[in-house]
């Protein structure tokens, strides 16, 4: 065979595609008792959007993308996330005009060029929601609770929720520069990459994978412990409304956004049952934006969740997926008669919303009855000359081995009497 996928890509085949309807129709169901409408956006979009929104100074922009020169030498980029996007078309169309807060949420593939390993996909797969146009904590708990109210939904046994502050454009510039110094007085210790960004990007020195800048930076000042006023009631008014939520989490000050319009909330959901790549979503507050793309101030918040991830950890805890059904019925053709029989029938049972299936290689009845087996057929039946001249044939419910005769011009009636039983 000449053609494979491209490495960190993957298909999607039965039965696992039925793994992925089912995850997203229960995630769906989700967003819809939250009240977030579906928003779906381009696969590619202007490169310069992605570097504004999401930082030139981020792994993402700085290495990952997938960017490319169309023919009109315009550079486009493969979407690597989704809350850039999002607000690019909030701003586009107006959408805050019509109401004060716009819920939005998506399910869409994304792309990095990373390192391909367990759990990390060049092609990978996103839910995420988006909350745009209020400050207020109680949004932020909104869509905590959203995130975590999918897992527990799915009844993930251990997600570890943990937030914290990342103050504001008033309280960060002070903080930054406490750590900086902190930092200066363990530089050498430090990784090449921490080092590197302790001019760039110091907060993400704290959230670093490498235990030995953890070790150094243990006792670093937390932003958590410097914020301003408003910034220190907004957090305490979060934990408030995730307790009223009866939401579990827990305050980690090491989780940051390293970026400058990343404002407040920052929160993490991981899970002990992924391994080293143990983060399900992450997500917070951005309320700087806005403004960053061009647009008028527009707070917002939101998360962004792996499905891959989901999935490791549904398949990882057992979880019970449900079977991809067979047809309801399998009609064998026993003859020529049979067969022209089948497919009328198998057409109008179709229509008349009852999956059916036939044979299509001229099998003898033993194989068409062993295929009927195969594809875990609720009901077969043998249809032939002799039924035909009858108008009756006998109806065999596969699993238990019962069977009913029913009347051949009212197939779809007696099928449907004898798929209602329990
Ligand atoms: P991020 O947009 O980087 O904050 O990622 C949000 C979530 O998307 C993560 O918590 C993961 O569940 C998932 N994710 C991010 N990158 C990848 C990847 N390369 N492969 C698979 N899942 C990913």
């Amino acid at each position: 065979m000449k053609f494979k996928s491209i490495k960190g890509t993957r298909d999607i085949l039965p039965p696992e595609s039925r793994q992925w309807q089912y995850a997203e129709q229960i995630i769906r169901s989700r967003m819809a008792l939250f009240n977030y409408r579906e928003i779906r956006t381009p696969v590619f979009e202007e490169t310069a959007l992605f570097a504004r929104g999401i930082g030139e100074l981020t792994d993402i922009v700085s290495k990952e993308m997938y960017t490319f020169t169309d023919r009109s030498d315009t550079s486009l980029t493969l979407k690597p996330e989704m809350t850039a996007s999002v607000i690019r078309a909030y701003l586009q169309h107006n959408l805050g005009e019509q109401q004060p807060l716009t819920r939005l949420f998506y399910i869409a593939p994304m792309f990095r060029q990373e390192r391909p390993q367990a759990g990390r996909l060049r092609q990978f797969h996103q839910f995420g929601a988006e909350a745009i146009g209020g400050r207020s904590a109680a949004i932020d708990a909104d869509v905590i609770a959203l995130a975590t109210e999918i897992y527990r939904s799915f009844g993930i046994l251990n997600p570890a929720l943990r937030i914290n502050s990342v103050g504001c454009h008033l309280c960060r510039p002070a903080y930054k520069k406490l750590l900086r110094e902190f930092l200066e007085q363990v530089r050498d210790g430090l990784s090449p990459e921490s080092q590197r960004r302790i001019e760039l990007n110091p907060l993400r020195i704290l959230d670093s994978k490498d235990d030995n800048d953890n070790r150094l930076t243990a006792s670093a000042p937390l932003i958590k412990d410097h914020l301003c006023t408003e910034c220190r009631e907004h957090f305490a008014e979060l934990q408030e409304s995730l307790a009223l939520a009866q939401v579990p989490f827990l305050v980690d000050g090491r989780i940051v956004r390293g970026l400058d319009y990343y404002t407040r909330t920052a929160f993490e959901i991981t899970s002990s049952d992924l391994g080293s790549q143990d983060a399900l979503a992450g997500g917070g507050r951005y309320d700087l934006l806005a403004e960053e793309l061009g647009g008028k101030p527009t707070p917002a918040v939101g998360f962004a969740a792996g499905i891959e991830r989901l999935l490791m950890v549904l398949n990882q805890q057992k979880h019970d997926f449900p079977e991809e059904p067979g047809p309801s019925v399998f009609i064998a053709c026993a003859d020529a008669d049979g067969r022209r029989f089948a497919a009328r029938a198998v057409m109008e049972l179709r229509r008349s919303g009852i999956s059916a299936e036939t044979d299509y290689f001229s099998r003898s009845l033993k194989a068409q009855m062993r295929e009927a087996d195969r594809q875990q057929a609720v009901v077969a039946t043998v249809i032939g000359a002799t039924e035909i001249a009858d108008n009756r044939c006998t109806l065999k419910v596969m699993k238990t081995g019962e069977t009913r005769q029913t009347a051949l011009d009212s197939l779809a009636g007696g099928l449907k009497l004898i798929l209602s039983r329990p």
